[in-house]
C-alpha cells in the first residue's frame, strides 16, 4: 500500500439532503491535495468517507486499487494506513505522552519502541520535556501538534486534515504547515485536506480542488485555480478582485471586445461574439496614471474617479469607478508620490492579455 487514492463518482445523501453530487478524482501517491470551498459544501463529508467514518450513497473510493467500503476483509489494513486531524483538536484526557502512544499500543507496537518513537514525536512538534503534561492544559496549537504526531507516529501512508488550523492563530497556523510540509515531504505521506485558507491551499497543495455543491467544479495547481478559475462562482470565493460581467459585441484576431455596462473592455480569448462573459483582471496587472497622463499603451484605458482607498498589508487598494468599479494596488509610497486622495479623477490602464475571460454559466 501506499498512498493512491481515487475517487469514482461518489454520491452521499442525508435523507433528502443530497450532499456529494458525483466526486471525481485521483489523487497521486505523496501528493498535497487540498480541497477549498464554502462551509457546508461536502469538504468534511467527502473526508469522513475516505477515513472509513461513513459510507457513500454510490460511487466508490478505492486506495490503491481496493475499494475501501466494500472489500470488508482488506478495510482493516486500510483504516491503518489513515491517519486523521480534526478542526477542532481531538486529545484524549491523560498526559502528551498517552495520547501520541495511542495508535502505537492499539497496533501492539513493543514497549521500547513505543519510547523512542514518542521521543522522536515529541522533538519533531516541538513538544520535548512535555511528554507528562495533562493534554488537555496545553493551548489550542499544541493540542494540535499532539493530534498530530498521534497520527503520525503510526506512520500512514494517508494523512487526512480538515481544516487543521481553522481555530488556531496564525503563529500556530504556520507551525502546523511546517509539520504538515515534514510529514510530506520527508516521509512521502499523501496528505488529502480541507480548508476554508486560500492562502494556506497556496502553500502547501500540489493540487487544489474547489468543491461546491458537493461536487469538484474546479482542480488544478494553485497557480492554474487562482490564475484562471473557470467560473464566476469560483472566481467570487477565491477572491478575485475585479470581475466584469457582459458580452462579446465583436472579435478581431484574437482580441474580443466586451460590453460591461456600455464600456468597451478589449480582451484576450476564442470565445465568439454574442457569448455572455466573465472577465476577471488581477488589481496588480492594473496600472494607475493620473488624468494628464499621456501614451498610455495598453489597449484599455478608461478614466474614473477614486471611489475608495484600503490598506492591504504594504500596498494600498484603490477602487476606481470608471462606470465600472476596478481595483487597483498601488504602494503606500507611491500613493503619497502622486498626491492620491478621494474623488481624484485617474486613469486606470490593463493589457487585453490581463483579462482573464470564462463564459458566464447562469449561476
Ligand atoms: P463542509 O465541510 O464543506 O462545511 P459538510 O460536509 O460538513 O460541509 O456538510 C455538508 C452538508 O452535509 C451540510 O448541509 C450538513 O448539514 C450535511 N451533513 C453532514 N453530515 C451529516 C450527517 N451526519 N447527517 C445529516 N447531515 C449531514
Ligand atoms: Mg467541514
Amino acid at each position: 500500500m501506499t498512498g493512491m487514492i481515487e475517487i469514482v463518482d461518489v454520491h452521499k445523501q442525508f435523507g433528502d439532503n443530497k450532499v456529494l453530487n458525483g466526486v471525481k478524482v485521483r489523487i497521486e501517491e505523496g501528493e498535497v491535495f487540498t480541497i477549498i470551498g464554502p462551509s457546508g459544501q461536502g469538504k468534511s463529508t467527502l473526508l469522513r468517507l475516505i477515513n472509513l467514518l461513513d459510507t457513500p450513497t454510490s460511487g466508490r473510493i478505492l486506495i490503491d486499487g481496493t475499494d475501501i467500503h466494500t472489500d470488508g476483509a482488506r478495510q482493516m489494513e486500510v483504516r491503518r494506513r489513515m491517519g486523521m486531524v480534526f478542526q477542532k483538536p481531538v486529545v484524549f484526557n491523560t498526559t502528551v505522552h498517552e495520547n501520541i502512544a495511542t495508535g502505537l499500543k492499539f497496533r501492539g507496537v513493543e514497549h521500547g519502541r513505543i519510547e523512542e518513537t514518542i521521543a522522536e514525536a515529541l522533538r519533531v512538534i516541538d513538544l520535548a520535556g512535555f511528554g507528562n503534561r495533562k493534554a488537555k492544559t496545553l493551548s489550542g496549537g499544541e493540542m494540535q501538534r499532539v493530534a498530530l504526531a498521534r497520527a503520525m507516529v503510526t506512520e500512514p501512508d494517508i494523512l487526512i486534515l480538515d481544516e487543521p488550523t481553522a481555530n488556531l492563530d496564525p503563529l500556530a497556523t504556520e507551525k502546523i504547515e511546517e509539520l504538515v510540509r515534514h510529514y510530506n515531504k520527508d516521509l512521502g505521506t499523501t496528505v488529502v485536506m480541507s480548508t476554508h485558507d486560500m492562502l494556506q491551499g497556496q502553500r502547501l497543495a500540489d493540487r487544489i480542488a474547489v468543491m461546491m455543491q458537493g461536487t469538484f467544479i474546479q482542480a488544478g495547481t494553485p497557480r492554474e485555480v487562482f490564475s484562471t478559475p473557470n467560473n464566476k462562482k469560483v472566481a467570487r470565493f477565491i477572491g478575485v478582485e475585479n470581475i466584469l460581467e457582459g458580452t462579446i459585441t465583436s472579435t478581431e484576431g484574437g482580441v474580443a471586445t466586451i460590453d460591461v455596462k456600455g464600456i468597451p473592455v478589449q480582451a484576450v480569448t476564442t470565445l465568439a461574439a454574442g457569448e455572455k462573459v466573465c472577465g476577471c483582471i488581477r488589481p496588480e496587472d492594473v496600472t494607475l496614471h493620473l488624468s494628464h497622463a499621456k501614451r498610455i499603451s495598453a489597449l484599455n484605458v478608461l478614466e474614473g474617479r477614486i471611489v475608495r482607498m484600503v490598506g492591504i498589508g504594504p500596498l494600498n487598494e484603490i477602487t476606481v469607478d470608471c462606470g465600472i468599479d476596478l481595483k487597483v494596488f498601488i504602494t503606500w509610497k507611491s500613493t503619497e508620490e502622486l498626491g492620491l486622495k478621494l474623488g481624484d479623477t485617474v486613469r486606470l490602464s490593463f493589457k487585453a492579455s490581463a483579462v482573464h475571460v470564462m463564459k458566464d454559466t447562469a449561476e
